[in-house]
Order: C-alpha cells, then structure tokens, then sequence
C-alpha cells in the first residue's frame, strides 16, 4: 500500500458483503459500489444474467427461467456459487483501474461463522482476483465505522441490524467478549407484513412492496402523527389488483413478533456481559447499525425496554464497511481487528 501512496493510488477494497446490500470502499475514493446481494440466475442456460441492482429490479417480475437469488440471505453464504460470481462482480465494477492490478480486500463477516465459512469466504474473495485477504468481524467493523473507541479496555455494545440477521456483540480491547446472532432482520420485518396484510385484506404483496411500506410507515413504537399508506397488490379471492389503505398502527402491529426477538436478543446478551463491561455500557450505552436499524422509533423502544442510552450509528447503512475501510487505512489497526 505504501508503494501505492508513492504513486498516489492505492489499490485496495473494504467490503461490506452484506445479507441484503453489499457496499465497497476504496480509499480515497469513499464508498465506491453500494448494491443489492442480489443474483438473477437463468436456470435454462444455467447462467448469471444480473447481479445487484438490476437483479433486485427483476424480483417478483422474473420471467419462466430466470430467478432472482440473494445469496447470502440467512447472514452466511447459502449459494455459494452465486456469492462467488457476485462478489466477482463488484470487485471488477469497484475496480476499473486495469485489471491487472489486484487489490488487497478486507471483508466483514458475521461474527458467528464457522471457520469453514471463513475460509470459503477467503478463498472465495482471493479467486475474485484479490492479491491479500484480510478478514474483520462485522460487529468489530460496524463499531469502529460508528467511532467507538473499541482499542481501550471498556464495554462497547454494539446491535447491527441487517436483512437477514442480527447481530449483537459487545466489544473491547478490539476483540468481541460476547455475541449472539438471530436469523431476525429486516426480511422477517417484511414478511410479516406481508403476511398481515394476506390475512386482513386478502391481498397478496410483494416482498418488494412490503419492504416499501416498511421504510414509508413501519415503525416500532407509536408517534403522535398517524401516518396511512395506500396499497396495491391482488386481492386473493376475487384474483384482481386492488387497494387498500393501511396505517401506521396496524403495520407496527404485525412488526411486533420479529421486534420482539431483536429486543431479547438483546437482552439476553446484557445479562450475559460480564459485570465489569455492563457497567461500561450502563455509562455508554448501546450503539445501533444496520439498516434495520432505521426502522423508525426503534431507538426509543430499545432504550424504553433497557432503560439504557441507545444511539444510532451516524450512517447505519454503511457503518461496517466504513470500518473496514478505517482498518485499510491504518495499517496498526488493521492489525488489531484482522481474524483468521
Ligand atoms: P445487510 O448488512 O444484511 O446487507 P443492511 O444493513 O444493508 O443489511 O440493511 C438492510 C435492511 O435494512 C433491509 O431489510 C432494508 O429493508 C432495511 N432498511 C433500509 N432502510 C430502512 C428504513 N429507512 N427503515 C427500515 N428499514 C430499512
Ligand atoms: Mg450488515
């Protein structure tokens, strides 16, 4: 890298390959590729026909043949082919400069994958044309994009919320103390609205759709403005579009149970903070990330359930791969958040 200063670029890629969206930086350039983990997969010719953003637009719209897969849905890598050729994908996009340059890359990973997931993801990331891999705990990443000092000796706790997982760690020394992983993101968010609305109004929606209504009115705890939306989908019984306005309050209804596991996980992970750490973060609080972490007012309930200070990481989305990206820049710091 220093070579690289001397000629002032540098070759190197932070990635943030998320269960939902992946987000590339290079520095000096900032976040270069923010997309979809999105592959659409035609499956009469047994080829990848989209990846990212216009694969995410082909959801719920594929024609016969073609699918649309997210990889890396559940948090780890659940089609590893397709995880592959997409990371493929935006490295080469990320990376215009010739292609005979190849970049050192440091990637998140869910704090709670196996080794043999870990290796995949280096072996995967090394065959999408990386000279060096360097591997980062997505919680240790989310917490330094959101400027927690994680080098000292004192509790950081940190809740990132992403589309398919979330993950709650508490952090110090640079090392994790204690994390837990639920299968409980903005997808399960989602699909129980779209299960709501299936059995209140007999429409049918799209995952798409919901996701819409979920960012446009969804909210975990109740505000003064009552907030309506109207709907389109197909009405199940009569097999017509139709619409229907729904509000604010039903919506945060039917976000009840996948809210509710996030609140206990936790829970569940402060009671397990040892002592010394829990008073840290009885001072400093809890830090959210993640774009789940958006949905509105969720701040408010966690802090009304915990009764500690909840905080929202400056830009939830990105906060991971900032991180990484900070870890490139400072050589001493990737040192101490790199895992094997
Ligand atoms: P991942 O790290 O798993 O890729 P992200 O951190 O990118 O996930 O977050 C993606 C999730 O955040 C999606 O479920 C998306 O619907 C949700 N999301 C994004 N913006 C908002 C918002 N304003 N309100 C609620 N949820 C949001
Ligand atoms: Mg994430």
């Amino acid at each position: 890298m220093k070579l690289a200063r001397v000629f002032g670029f540098s070759t190197d890629l932070a990635i943030d390959l998320g269960t939902a969206n992946t987000c590339v930086y290079a520095p000096g350039r900032g976040i270069v590729l923010n997309e979809p983990s999105v592959v659409a997969y035609n499956t009469v010719h047994g080829r990848i026909e989209a990846v990212g953003s216009e694969a995410k637009e082909m959801i719920g719209r594929t024609p016969q043949g073609l699918v649309a897969i997210r990889p890396l849905r559940d948090g780890v890598t659940a089609d590893f082919e397709a995880a592959e050729r997409m990371l493929t994908d935006f490295i080469r996009k990320a990376h215009p400069r010739a292609s005979w340059v190849r970049p050192r890359v440091i990637v998140g990973v869910p704090a709670e994958i196996t080794q043999v997931e870990r290796r995949a993801v280096r072996e995967s990331t090394l065959r999408a044309k990386a000279s060096e891999v360097f591997l980062v705990d997505e919680p240790v990443a989310a917490a330094v994009g959101a400027g927690l000092p994680i080098t000292e000796p004192t509790g950081n706790m940190i809740v990132d919320i992403g589309g398919g997982t979330t993950e709650v760690a508490v952090i110090s020394l640079s090392g994790i103390v204690f994390s837990r992983s639920v299968r409980v993101g903005g997808d399960k968010m989602d699909e129980a609205i779209a299960q709501f609305i299936k059995r209140k109004y007999n429409l049918l929606v799209g995952e798409r759709t919901a996701e819409l209504i979920k960012i446009t009115i969804g909210s975990a705890y109740p505000s003064d403005e009552v907030q309506t939306m109207e709907i389109k989908g197909r009405d199940l019984v009569a097999g017509v579009p139709k619409t229907v306005v729904i509000t604010d309050e039903e919506i945060r209804d039917s976000l009840l149970e996948p809210i509710n596991q996030i609140v206990e996980a936790v829970r569940l992970s402060l009671e397990r903070t040892p002592p010394e750490l829990a008073s840290d973060i009885v001072d400093r609080g809890i830090v959210l990330a993640g774009g789940g972490a958006l949905l509105r007012n969720l701040d408010i309930l966690l802090r009304e359930e915990t009764g500690l200070p909840v905080m929202m990481a400056d830009d939830p989305l990105t906060a991971v791969v900032m991180g990484a990206g900070k870890a490139l820049d400072e050589i001493s710091l990737l040192r101490e958040v790199a895992v094997h």
